[in-house]
């Protein structure tokens, strides 16, 4: 294989690992691109895209990988981790050709979205280079890609469920693959493909650099790198922006009905109007994604909607109108707005709190992005205090309330359960209605949308009351598409096929020179 040294006929990653890190004197100092060793076309395009100052993981990653050494690259989006595996291997790929159906580099994404933001950055940054890219992923036609593939790709971007399809229809042959990415592998955990990665894994050259990027490394996760990663350098990266300095982080205190919920997002939007240029607003079920964004479109809000079981152009067409400021606010659940990289979102609305800590921190960090300043909401119920405390654990703070805790509730709700809590919240004692709607703590391994499934065929607390249709005006025709295709794909989802379990499409927007300070935080201790 080209450029690759030949390996050892055992993997092991923990004896031989280097580990990169802010106190590791040996941790390369690069101050500048420059200095990584990338090639005169791939420094050309990244002084185009407007970046000047390599991420830490970055300055950890690219001398590496340009050696041809495995790496185990802790971080997650933001951090700048897509530049730090496309940028070597632009480089790498500089010398060589790929032939027919003979992929040189795969890298695997857990969500269309993701590997369609890989697309982009392969664009970006390889303007001067002659790689050419292909893209497997659910939910598009692939003819096109098929094509490409039969001429030959020296990048193929490929949804596990995917890729599999088309080498078991002999599309595909995996022999030549010199450098293997696994991106946001812990995701690839929580929607169940890591026996797909495994066997993806095994079809490929023992010979192989494999890079390898996880934003938490559980059990499972070191397992894999332990079978698949030999030597790899590993590179830890701070959690970004998990204080959120830039973020004001609020609770809000709500009856644990839809309705009531409902309404306190209504009074919420209407109060920071001022201040609000555009928000998320973040569910934890599907079925409560539809039901808000109805709401909020019959109470003449100017509402879209976003999960995954709309269709891929519907995905595409609402996150465009959003990007580009005809739609104001976006309802979403969490695998749907995964990885998105929208820089100007004023607001965040957590409608429900997440169930997974985790998934706190990435839905705040949908706003604040690229140094300016974002508000996080989160309406909290008597219920969701199990969840509050995760959090809180997880971010190391202690959450606001934005006016007045649980204890200042007023009415049946407030009678109904005393707080336990200091702060107001109660502590689970009795069982509320509320809390007989909550999803189990999913298990690990479980597919997040085999979980958002699940959650779906519970009852829905949030029911429209007759009063609340009745005081809003029908604005349907514009969202029309969505309502179709919501009631559409309800009907024919059963059970996630393998194809279709990756998601939405977006586009990557850089932050130019505008570096967020969180990129900037050195790798951790
Ligand atoms: P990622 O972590 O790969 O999702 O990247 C997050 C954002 O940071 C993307 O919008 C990138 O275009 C941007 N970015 C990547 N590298 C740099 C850099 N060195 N300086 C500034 N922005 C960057």
């Amino acid at each position: 294989m080209r450029g690759v040294a030949s390996r050892p006929s055992q993997r092991n990653n923990t004896k031989d690992s280097i580990d990169v890190s802010s106190d590791d004197k040996n941790a390369p100092e690069a101050t500048s691109f420059a200095d990584l060793g990338l090639s005169e076309k791939v420094l050309s395009a990244v002084t185009d895209a407007g970046y000047t100052t390599p991420t830490p993981i970055q300055t950890g990653a690219i001398p590496h990988a340009l050696e041809g050494k495995d790496i185990l690259g802790i971080a997650q989006t933001g951090t700048g981790k897509t530049a730090s595996f496309v940028l070597p291997m632009l480089t790498r790929l500089e010398k060589g050709r790929a032939r027919a159906r003979m992929p040189r580099t795969l890298i695997l994404e857990p969500t269309r979205e993701l590997a369609a933001q890989v697309e982009e950055n392969f664009i970006k940054y390889g303007k001067n280079s002659r790689a050419s890219v292909a893209l497997l992923i659910g939910g598009v036609s692939f003819d096109d890609q098929l094509r490409k593939l039969e001429r030959g790709v020296d990048v193929l971007i490929a949804t596990p469920g995917r890729l599999l399809d088309h080498f078991e229809r002999g599309k595909l042959l995996l022999t030549g693959v010199e450098i293997l990415v696994i991106d946001e592998a812990d995701r690839m955990l929580d929607m169940g493909f890591i026996p797909d990665i495994e066997r993806i894994c095994r079809l490929l050259p023992f010979s192989r650099q494999t890079l390898f990027f996880s934003a938490t490394m559980p059990p499972e996760i070191t397992k894999l790198t332990e079978q698949f990663l030999h030597a790899p350098v590993r590179i830890e990266v701070s959690r970004a922006s998990s204080t959120g300095e830039n973020i004001a982080q609020r609770l809000v205190k709500s009856k644990s009905t839809g309705w009531a919920k409902r309404e306190t997002l209504r009074n919420l939007i209407r109060a920071e109007a001022d201040e609000l240029k555009n928000a998320i607003i973040f569910c934890n079920r599907k079925v409560d994604v539809s039901e808000l964004f109805r709401s909020l479109v019959r109470h003449e809000f100017d509402a879209g909607a976003l999960h995954g079981d709309m269709d891929q152009r519907a995905r595409t067409t609402m996150l465009e109108n959003f990007r580009a400021g005809k739609l104001k606010l976006l309802v979403a659940s969490d695998v749907a707005a995964r990885g998105l990289d929208i820089p100007d979102v004023s607001h965040v609305f957590n409608f429900d709190v997440p169930i997974h800590a985790e998934d706190y921190v990435h839905r705040i960090g949908r706003t604040g992005r690229a140094g300016r300043k974002g508000k996080a909401f989160t309406i909290a119920t008597r219920a969701d205090a199990k969840y509050l405390d995760a959090i809180e654990k997880l971010i190391g703070n202690q959450f606001e309330w934005h006016d007045g805790d649980l204890t200042t509730l007023s009415g049946d709700d407030a009678e109904d359960e005393k707080p336990k809590r200091g702060r107001g919240r109660a502590t689970r004692g009795g069982r509320s209605s509320d809390q007989a709607e909550k999803p189990k703590k999913p298990r690990r391994g479980r597919s997040k949308q085999d979980e958002e499934a699940a959650v779906d065929r519970a009852p829905s607390p949030s029911s429209e009351t007759p009063d609340e249709a009745a005081s809003s005006k029908p604005h349907r025709a514009a969202r029309k598409d969505t309502i179709r295709s919501d009631n559409q794909k309800r009907a024919e989802k059963q059970r996630p096929r393998r194809g279709d379990r990756d998601d939405d499409a977006g586009e990557v927007v850089g932050f130019g020179d505008d570096m967020p300070a969180f990129m900037k935080v050195p790798a951790k201790v």
